[in-house]
Order: structure tokens, then C-alpha cells, then sequence
């Protein structure tokens, strides 16, 4: 998402805007997308700042800590990003600020859902799926 900040009116403007994943190569181990990120930006000017409030989702499929198991999930998230007008450069591009911020938020250990009994120790069967017979539980 570029905006080019000569041609921002008074009262503001509001971007829409689809990317897909691949194209901020976003995937991790744990997270990937698995559909276009919608953008939506507000954009506004006050002398010689931009500020620009995002919001940003999209589905993804998230790997849970404990089980391993993969979920759907969705990616929610506004942020606000702030740039300075600058004449000899008036295409600001988003797009670098976007990616940091998405990889920035994502969750550290997800969870399919919280009650999640995980794995196994001894044998790494599923415990979500019934008792193992290993002897360990
Ligand atoms: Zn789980
Ligand atoms: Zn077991």
C-alpha cells in the first residue's frame, strides 16, 4: 500500500487495499495465512504529519503450542503508523511497516483453545482425543 502524500485532502482518505501473503512473506513455522489481509487505512494530514490509523485481518492457520494440531484462526489488528511529509519523497510506502507490524503481533505460543491438554510426554498422542494407553496419564 502506497500512499502519496501530495494528494491527501484536508479532510482525509480512507484506502482499501487486499495483499496477499506471499507478498510480505509472512509465513512462519507457526503461522501462516491462508487468504488475502484486507487493509483498510485512514489517512490523515495535519501540516507535516501523517498519520495513519490500519486496520488489517485476515484468516490464518495457526499451529497450537500444545498439540501441534493446526487451527483456523483470524488475524485482527489496528494500527497506527506515523510519517513525516516529506517533499523530495512523497510516495510513502506502507508496505515495510505492515509486514513488521504483522510479524510483530503475532502470538508467541497459540493455543487451539485454552483447555488444550497437549501432547503426550512418553508417547506424543494427541490427549485432546481421548486418554493415551501408554500408562504415563
Ligand atoms: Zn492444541
Ligand atoms: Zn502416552
Amino acid at each position: 500500500m502506497k500512499i502519496d502524500t501530495r494528494q491527501i485532502p484536508a479532510l482525509g482518505v480512507i484506502l482499501s487495499e487486499e495483499f496477499s501473503p506471499a507478498e510480505l512473506d509472512l509465513d512462519t513455522e507457526t503461522i501462516k495465512f491462508c487468504g488475502p489481509i484486507r487493509a483498510k487505512a485512514v489517512i490523515s494530514k495535519s501540516y507535516n504529519a501523517i498519520g495513519v490509523s490500519l486496520s488489517l485481518n485476515a484468516p490464518m492457520l495457526a499451529s497450537c503450542s500444545r498439540c501441534l494440531q493446526e487451527f483456523n484462526a483470524s488475524f485482527n489488528r489496528q494500527i497506527e503508523l506515523h510519517y513525516a511529509a516529506d517533499k523530495l519523497e512523497p510516495i510513502i510506502d506502507l508496505d515495510p511497516d505492515i509486514r513488521e507490524e504483522i510479524i510483530l503481533s503475532y502470538p508467541i505460543n497459540p493455543l487451539c483453545n485454552d483447555a488444550c491438554k497437549g501432547l503426550c510426554p512418553k508417547c506424543g498422542c494427541n490427549l485432546n482425543e481421548g486418554g493415551c494407553h501408554c500408562g504415563s496419564t
